[in-house]
């Protein structure tokens, strides 16, 4: 199928996208790789009459590091997250989840930006975000404004965007010199959307968690901050505490069904990364959480 008739403008600043998306409202999209929007235009999800067009700006792309933090310009392409040597070294978890969205010509053009405006539950780079504790940043007529990931995502494709404000900006804070990180998805292929995820940040000091974000994807509308990772933070590792933590994982979670896989195979999928991760991450193969999984 074609895309329905839609008009074209190619911003030449911040400020003139901003005008335009002012001017068209909700009639408007912005468009940045391309990756998404165009596949949902032309089988008619979405009928946009105007198309915004950011790709020339810029001031939108790149890694900038400073004391406070990592900022990454919206338009940073897929491909460009996985080339970086400051994102290899400061968010080693970005550049390994990277290389499981979607396929080389799609992280060629595909943004970050639009990946987190996208807001696919079963995005590697939203989790990333929710793991990473990172800021977004939001720019509308009304000024600047940053909202943390784990609020950013709303639902199914759904964010704390207004249709008249541009992502202009990611910002990750500086992580502590022993955070470790894990991520794990299981897919039909590399390169598909996860059937379930998990991508993890955490701090191990002494053989235990001292911090532990899990950020699942996948397993229901949004990306969902485990608060599993509480159970684990603070005590010593044992199968029982892992048994604890995979209980309340599996109460938190709202796996969905489909073709792929069904709700109770998500479930049990999310417990066993659960396992896996704890097990990496304490560098404890032998830990298991007492045949609860
Ligand atoms: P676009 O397609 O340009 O935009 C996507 C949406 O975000 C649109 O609604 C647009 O209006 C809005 N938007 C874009 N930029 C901004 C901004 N700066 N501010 C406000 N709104 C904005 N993704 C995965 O995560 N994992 C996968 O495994 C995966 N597999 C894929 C397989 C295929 C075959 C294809 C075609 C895509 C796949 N994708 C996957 C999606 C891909 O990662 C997209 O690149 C990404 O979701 C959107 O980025 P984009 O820059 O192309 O955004």
């Amino acid at each position: 199928m074609k895309a329905s008739a839609f008009n074209y403008a190619r911003a030449t600043s911040v400020s003139d996208a901003l005008e335009l998306l002012r001017t068209h409202g909700d009639r408007a999209k912005v468009l940045s790789g391309g990756q998404s929007l165009m596949p949902a235009m032309n089988l008619r999800l979405v009928a946009p009459e105007l198309i915004v067009d950011i790709g020339g700006l810029a001031e939108l792309r790149g890694v900038a590091v400073t004391d406070e933090c990592v900022r990454i310009g919206a338009l940073t392409r897929h491909a460009d997250l996985a080339r970086s040597a400051e994102i290899a070294v400061r968010a080693p978890l970005l550049s390994e989840a990277v290389s499981h969205v979607a396929h080389p010509a799609i992280r060629n053009r595909g943004t970050l930006g639009g990946s987190l405006a996208q807001a696919d539950p079963a995005s590697e780079l939203p989790a990333c975000m929710v793991a990473l504790d990172a800021t977004i940043v939001i720019r509308g007529q009304a000024g600047q404004r940053r909202v943390a990931a784990v609020d950013f995502f709303t639902g199914i494709y759904e964010t704390a965007l207004s249709p008249d404000e541009l992502l202009v900006a990611v910002e990750l804070p500086v992580a502590n010199k022993n955070c470790s990180h894990f991520f794990c998805e299981f897919a039909r292929r590399l390169g598909d959307y996860a059937i379930v995820g998990l991508a993890a940040q955490a701090i191990v000091e002494a053989g235990g968690f001292a911090d532990l974000r899990l950020a699942y994807f996948a397993v229901g509308n949004r990306p969902v901050l485990a608060t599993a990772a509480a159970k684990l933070v603070g005590t010593a590792p044992t199968p029982a505490v892992l048994a604890d933590a995979c209980i309340t994982l599996s109460g938190e979670l709202d796996p969905h069904n489909d073709q792929q896989a069904s709700s109770s195979m998500r479930r049990h999928l999310a417990k066993v990364l659960l396992v896996r991760c704890v097990r990496t991450l304490l560098d404890r193969p032998d830990l298991d959480a007492g045949g609860s999984v």
